[in-house]
């Protein structure tokens, strides 16, 4: 399943929540409005050996093996990562 960071226009958030698949809407537990997916990067997460590997972010899986990396994916794709802000 899925991790994503989630944040509302009224300044709730909801970090590395675990959702059942990536169509998943979260409503905002404060203002009940709807609230902005971000792709979570484990930011809080050491990269295993064998990297990290995001299925959401593209057609075909994606294996970062540092911060690096993935940033570098998220700005030549124009992604929005989380963790990197
Ligand atoms: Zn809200």
């Amino acid at each position: 399943m899925p991790i994503y960071d989630f944040t509302c226009k009224c300044g709730n958030s909801l970090i590395n929540e675990l959702v059942n698949s990536h169509n998943t809407t979260m409503f905002c537990n404060k203002c009940n409005g709807i609230m902005q997916k971000k792709i979570s990067l484990f930011a809080n997460h050491t990269y295993p050996k064998e990297g990290i590997t995001l299925k959401h972010v593209a057609k075909e899986p994606v294996t970062f093996h540092s911060r690096r990396e993935m940033k570098a994916y998220a700005t030549k794709h124009n992604l929005i990562l989380g963790a990197l802000e």
